[in-house]
């Protein structure tokens, strides 16, 4: 097979201008909250670490988005305090590791206004007094001297970012915050020369960006990152947008334009997830790229560098912005220029570590790669070369042993993978089956390619014995068997699948779960459910006691099936563990699709056609039924048999070392479960 080499994107690896600085590509790291400063308002190695791995990794552009011009104005306690002097030495080294590298770097100034991270918040500033719907706390309505003193705060920001060497000024006019909120006509009811018209909307944003110029002079490119539809009821539109970037564009400040949409209130468009589909926003950058003249960033869901090759080539845009999919792959523009574009890593757009992590105000993570914010400690920069060679042999082909089999053998182990299954990637197979998930299979065609580049030997539809393992003289034996259904022997998955938590429950090591009527014929696995097909029309209950995908997933997949579904937790909500712009769309399409959710309802039992439960807020009792089907998803069990049968063999026998891995150590996400298997890889 032919493999792309990098003249297969030559406008995408090819240099450009934002007027006096030069772009050695169009990929542009997007500005977003990394949550990885500490809180004194400066950048720290983590930060730095960060920025310089997409650096080395061969962004063109990156644009830092976490500068405030002042303490009302930070979305959390994290964002740095560019309107203070000493942020000039203290960013400088980041600058230069930038450029060393060969990237540029923008800061994105911007005031939090009506919304923040901050609980409870401080004083928000707002054009009009009034809360930001989704929020419970109210406004502070900016009086003069207000608009004066944040005008000067962003001039004098931008001096000082222009002092500490960085290549250009972004301003957000976008996603939450100050500005945004003044040109929008439902935030800004002022009747004062801030408000009231279009142009008396404009005008502060407007002086801010007078204040920017004037501050850092006519050569640094200064651009703007423009909401061009708020995707509200109550919001503007797209035509809106336009009219506000032409009069940005009319008043010669600006040098270009960074697009965007969504708020605080529609905030699953502002960072969509894998619902969303792939260049959803195309229309948006291409409306704007019509009617400018100035450099347009594409935004949203562009994670294929052949649609970002195709948006230039279509002149829908001129630079491309990335970023999740370069949290993801730091490398993924250098892997272009080397001709390795089948070795990316993509972003499956499951926000669960990046978003998920930040909106918690936690530092920044990625399912994909346990290196994303922790690149000081887990950068595959700095993997090194094993001094001694060993024979490893990794038991399980899901997502752990993948991801340890991968690392081992970049290390330079011999490493030897034995699934038992017909094919690799365990229950991500399974989960890719749920309506809207086929993007979570990219994490094991990333993993399964890059064992097979790596040499490592894969034998399927293998199962692993104690003996055959000794036999192949392993110096370290993986157990990464992973986890079953917490559900009694033969409800647990396909009915061919052997129980292998025998001896971990016979220890007192594992516990049977309690819940009666769990050996009902009516009882199927979510591991049955997905993997067998599910007659039509069925009537079925799904018991939500995990919180993530595996129930509700699976309720979603069932409606679609033709089945009715009903879906109790006795939780406040069903997915109560999803992250949140996931959790909104999940509830929108289970409203579209008649999926009936029953929070606050503890199942007490299950009987041959239904459930009893107990409503957790009256006490009072009641029965579900009939139902044809009952899924009962409680958090999983590990299948580790064979890793106590090892351990009762080779007990501390130093010549052997056995290591269980993932689920089968404890069932979790796969986040968890990457960075674990990381470690240990990294460890061997
Ligand atoms: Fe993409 Fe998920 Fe990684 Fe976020 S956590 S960058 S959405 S793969």
């Amino acid at each position: 097979m032919t493999q792309p080499s990098s003249n297969s994107f030559p406008r995408l690896l090819s240099p450009f201008q934002i007027g006096s600085v030069s772009l050695s590509n169009r990929f542009v790291f997007q500005p977003h909250f990394t949550a990885l400063t500490i809180g004194d308002g400066l950048p720290n190695d983590a930060l730095r670490a960060y920025f310089v791995e997409r650096a080395l990794g061969g962004a063109g552009l990156i644009i830092d988005g976490h500068m405030t011009v002042m303490a009302e104005g930070m979305m959390a306690p994290h964002y740095l305090r560019a309107w203070e002097e000493r942020i000039i030495p203290a960013y400088r080294p980041i600058v230069e590791e930038v450029h060393r590298a060969g990237s540029r770097i923008f800061g994105q100034l911007t005031h939090s206004g009506h919304t923040t991270l901050t609980e409870p918040p401080q004083d928000l500033w707002a054009p009009t007094q009034m809360p930001e719907p989704s929020s419970r706390y109210t406004t502070r309505a900016m009086d003069l001297s207000d608009i004066r003193k944040t005008v000067r705060r962003f001039g004098e920001a931008s001096r000082n970012l222009v002092s500490a060497g960085l290549d250009g000024i972004e301003v957000k006019i976008a996603h939450d915050g100050l500005l945004r909120s003044f040109v929008s006509p439902y935030f800004n009811r002022r009747t004062d020369a801030y408000g009231g018209s279009f142009e008396k909307r404009m005008r502060f944003p407007l002086e801010v960006l007078e204040s920017i110029r004037e501050a850092v002079g006519p050569d640094v490119p200064v651009g703007i990152r423009i909401c061009l539809d708020e995707y509200t009821p109550f919001g503007y539109h797209l035509d809106e947008g336009l009219r506000i970037a032409e009069r940005f564009e009319a008043s010669g400040l600006v040098s270009y334009f960074n697009c965007d949409a969504g708020t605080f209130s529609s905030f699953w468009m502002e960072i969509p997830p894998a619902a969303v589909e792939q260049g959803y926003f195309r229309p948006l950058n291409r409306a704007l790229k019509g009617i400018s003249n100035l450099p347009i960033v594409a935004f949203g869901r562009i994670k294929d560098p052949d649609m970002a090759e195709r948006i230039l080539a279509l002149g829908e845009a001129d630079l491309i912005g990335m970023c999740r999919p370069l949290i993801a792959d730091p490398d993924l523009p250098r892997k272009l220029a080397e001709g390795r574009a089948d070795e990316i890593r993509a972003c499956i757009g499951c926000n669960d570590g990046c978003i998920h992590q930040v909106m918690q105000v936690k530092g920044i993570r990625c399912i994909q790669n346990p290196g994303a914010g922790q690149e000081l400690v887990y950068s595959e920069r700095l993997l090194t070369r094993a001094q001694v060679p060993k024979n490893v042999v990794v038991v399980g082909g899901g997502v752990a042993g993948l991801k340890v089999a991968e690392i081992s053998a970049r290390r330079g182990h011999h490493v030897t993978l034995l699934e038992r299954d017909t094919a690799l990637g365990g229950q991500i197979r399974l989960a890719a089956k749920q309506p809207l998930h086929q993007e979570i299979g990219e994490v094991v065609a990333y993993l399964e390619a890059a064992v097979k580049r790596l040499g490592v030997e894969i034998w399927l539809n293998a199962d692993a014995d104690v003996d055959g393992l000794l036999e192949l003289r392993p110096d370290v034996i993986v157990v990464a068997t992973g986890s079953q259904p917490d559900l009694p022997p033969g409800r647990r998955g396909s009915r061919t699948d052997p129980d292998a938590g025998t001896i971990a429950r016979a220890r007192g090591l594992q516990v049977p779960n309690a819940l009666p009527g769990l050996d009902a014929p009516c009882v199927r696995s979510v591991d049955e459910v997905l993997a067998d097909d599910v007659p039509s029309s069925q009537r079925v209950l799904v018991i939500d006691a995990h919180g993530h995908w595996e129930a509700a997933g699976t309720a979603e997949y069932l409606a679609d099936q033709g089945c009715t579904v009903e879906v109790v937790t006795s939780r406040p909500e069903v997915g109560f563990g999803l992250e949140a712009t996931n959790k909104v769309m999940f509830h929108q399409r289970a409203r579209e699709k008649g999926i009936r959710l029953t929070p606050w309802t503890e199942v007490e039992s299950i009987e041959h056609d239904g459930v009893t439960v107990r409503d957790l807020l009256t006490g009072e009792e009641r029965r579900i039924g009939p139902v044809d089907v009952v899924v009962p998803v409680f958090p999983r069990v590990s299948r580790d048999d064979l890793y106590f049968q090892l351990l009762d063999r080779v007990g501390n026998d130093a010549d052997v070392a056995v290591l269980r891995i993932g689920d089968a150590s404890a069932p979790r996400l796969i986040q968890t479960i990457m960075l674990e298997a990381q470690q240990i890889a990294m460890e061997l």
